[in-house]
């Protein structure tokens, strides 16, 4: 059977930065019989995200992820559809997902490697099972949970950077939820900011593009910064860290800024910042989704109840085709996207 993928075809150096060249689409075949404990799937959604930068290198910088192979198929989190089963617990037309889906519009897939989904659980929309109610949800509500120290009643002031981003947005949403009396979000442009205030219910936003984000801090957390939802690192989290509390908590998602450059993971604070911390007793640690896998069901549960309620506002920045994966991931790691950046594969 014909098919189309994506590969990658090019690797853009550690310092460099990824553009949609460095993908090709092309024809490719798979088998016409699927064997047994096999199912084969025909693609619907393709989920692009930051952590895809460091498999563009030979050297990812982390065990856990492994290099995509040059001219040969990318892979991440996808969304299909059962079309042949022969596989015990998959029947032809069950939704099911998996965290390394190739970048192709079908493929034989070892069954009992996939979940199975529930459309229900989402309204329908089952995009969502790659962002808000996927790995994006689980990272924003456990990273709170497990590192943001929140506590109702608390009063505390919560800011997020890349706020309008798939983590960001729900991260303020969820930090609100979780208890949070004050959201403030960081992101790259104004209409970003927007729809923040406008539609997520975050209480002021900052477009760190314009003017000076220690000064408007300064003035929309007139009590300080008690928790740090940090998805990007370099200047813009220093402006952050300059103005947290004593004893306060940083949520270490990502450092997407540092993402182009061949820094350890997580880069070193510079000194004056590292200072405050130290003094200020701000807890940093390390935080990895895929540590807290064991709360994977509970969790999504939550999302999905939130996501039904309308408690938790879902946007996602939707590119159509296959041949555009790679611009959509261009343009997703330039600030391209409002909400989660996905992939629609309508052939
Ligand atoms: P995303 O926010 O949807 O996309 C990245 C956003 O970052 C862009 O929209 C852009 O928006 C902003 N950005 C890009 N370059 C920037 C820069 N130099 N300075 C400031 N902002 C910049 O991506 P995501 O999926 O939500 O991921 C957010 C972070 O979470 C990433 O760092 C990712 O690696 C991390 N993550 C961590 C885990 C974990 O387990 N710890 C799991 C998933 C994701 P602007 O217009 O605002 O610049």
């Amino acid at each position: 059977m014909i098919i189309q993928r994506v590969v990658l075809n090019s690797r853009p150096g550690k310092n460099g930065v990824p553009v949609a060249e460095n993908f090709r689409l092309e024809e490719s075949t798979i088998p016409d019989t699927v064997r047994e404990g096999q199912v084969r799937v025909r693609t619907l959604y393709l989920s692009v995200d930051p952590y895809m930068r460091c498999r563009m290198n030979e050297d990812t910088g982390s065990d856990y992820l492994l290099p995509w192979q040059l001219s040969e198929v990318a892979d991440g989190g996808g969304v299909g559809v059962v079309e042949e089963s022969k596989h015990n617990n998959l029947a032809k037309g069950d939704f099911v997902t998996s965290f390394n889906w190739p970048w192709q519009t079908v493929a034989i897939l070892d069954g009992s490697l996939l979940q199975k989904l529930v459309p229900q659980l989402v309204n329908g929309h089952l995009s969502y099972f790659l962002g808000a109610a996927g790995i994006t949800g689980l990272t924003a509500l456990l990273g709170i949970r497990e590192k943001g120290h929140v506590t109702v009643g608390a009063k505390q002031t919560m800011v997020v950077s890349g706020a309008a981003g798939a983590c960001g947005s729900l991260a303020g949403q969820i930090g609100r939820l979780e208890g949070c009396s004050r959201v403030v979000g960081i992101a790259g442009t104004d209409e970003k900011c927007s729809v923040l205030v406008s539609e997520m219910g975050f209480d002021a936003a900052i477009n760190y593009k314009k003017g000076n984000v220690a000064e408007q801090l300064r003035e929309l957390c007139p009590h300080g910064v008690d928790v740090y939802f940090d998805n990007v690192g370099g200047d813009i989290s220093d402006a952050v860290i300059s103005q947290m509390n004593q004893n306060s908590h940083i949520i270490l998602c990502g450092q997407i800024s540092q993402y182009n450059k061949d820094v350890p993971y997580p880069p070193p604070l510079p000194p004056d910042t590292e200072k405050i911390q130290k003094e200020r007793n701000i807890t940093r640690e390390r935080f990895l989704v895929l540590n807290y896998m064991d709360k994977q069901e509970a969790s999504v549960l939550q999302l999905c109840q939130w996501i039904q309620e309308g408690k938790l506002k879902v946007r996602e920045t939707v590119v159509e085709g296959l041949a555009n994966i790679g611009a959509a991931f261009q343009s997703m790691m330039n600030g391209g996207n409002i909400g989660k950046q996905i992939v629609s594969i309508s052939k």
